[in-house]
């Protein structure tokens, strides 16, 4: 493509919410045959909501303590999930329980140490077998509500396991949509997250997406955009978070969504300011234009 068509396509994309940086990644967008996609706040709307909370061999609800206990936990965290959380217990009417030694693991959850001594674990099964909390009990009951897109968390105080909680974060509205139009155009859609397995395949199912890798560390996803590559696919990928700025960078073309914090928005060549995926389908189709039909 001219120079000239080029600028004309980059002037359509911003028509269309969808900036791209550089004559680059307009050109290369059109070559995309695989698009990974992250699920947290890329394929989801990214704000979790509680929606089953239980105490494990009872149907009688958390108690105050509990609650607080959460609440004190939480309140070191920064993650989608403890605001969550957080919102939950403090409509039940839950003041926080001052805690210490707060620390978070990535890809498990969080834990602390109670005034008295007493060690505090939130977070996923990973975690309770790191601190030999049996979870036997609770494990059909988590299976039930992975399979139905929740992510399910686990609060051990000390050796008691006290509740159960289980998030869910709705897709996108238009996300299915906009999946099935790149899958027409197409790309394969493959989604990578840290969350279960389970929960991870449900999702990809309401989207329409058959590739799926759970469990996943942060810098795994950019290992997995390397071994796509050097299959010889041409890889996009759309991500919103700090983690995310490592793989946006490794793919043929990174789209930074979601109000998308100024790392992900540098390190990506195209920002999808609508916070849609239809806007990865628009670069598409404007580069190919663009590189075929020179005008
Ligand atoms: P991702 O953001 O890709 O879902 P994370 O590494 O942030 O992956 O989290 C993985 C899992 O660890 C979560 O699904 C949850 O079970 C647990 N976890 C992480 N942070 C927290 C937290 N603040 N409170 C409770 N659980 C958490
Ligand atoms: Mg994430």
């Amino acid at each position: 493509a001219t120079p000239i068509s080029t600028m004309i396509g980059v002037g359509r994309a911003a028509e269309r919410g969808v900036l791209i940086r550089h004559g680059e990644a307009l050109q290369r967008a059109g070559d995309l045959d695989a698009l990974v996609v992250d699920k947290t706040g890329t394929l989801t709307e990214g704000r979790p909501r509680v929606t089953e909370c239980e105490t494990p061999g009872s149907s009688a609800s958390l108690s105050r303590e509990t609650l607080g206990l959460l609440v004190g936990i939480e309140a070191g965290s920064e993650h989608p999930l403890a605001t969550a959380i957080t919102q939950w217990c403090q409509k039940q009417g839950a003041t926080a329980t001052e805690v210490s030694d707060f620390q978070a693991h990535s890809g498990r959850g969080v834990t602390a140490t109670t005034h008295d001594g007493t060690r505090l674990a939130l977070g996923n099964p990973a975690l309770m077998a790191d601190h030999g909390i049996d979870i036997s009990a609770v494990r059909d009951r988590v299976e039930t509500l992975e399979s139905q897109a929740r992510t399910v968390m686990l609060f051990a105080v000390g050796d008691e396991l006290r509740a159960l909680l289980a998030v869910h974060d709705p897709l996108r509205e238009d996300a299915r949509e906009a999946i099935a139009r790149l899958k027409k155009a197409g790309l394969t859609p493959i989604m990578l997250t840290g969350d279960a397995p389970a929960t991870a395949r449900a999702i990809a199912h309401e989207a329409g997406i058959e590739e799926v890798e759970a469990g996943l560390m942060p810098e795994d996803k950019h290992a997995h955009i390397e071994r796509l590559q050097q299959a010889g696919r041409v890889v996009g990928m759309v991500g919103d978070g700090i983690n995310d700025a490592p793989a946006l960078a490794r793919a043929d073309v990174g789209f930074a969504i979601g109000a998308g914090t100024s790392v992900a928005i540098e390190s990506a060549g195209v920002a999808l300011m609508r916070n849609s995926l239809h806007g990865v389908a628009d670069a598409i189709e404007i580069s190919r234009a663009t590189m075929h039909n020179i005008r």
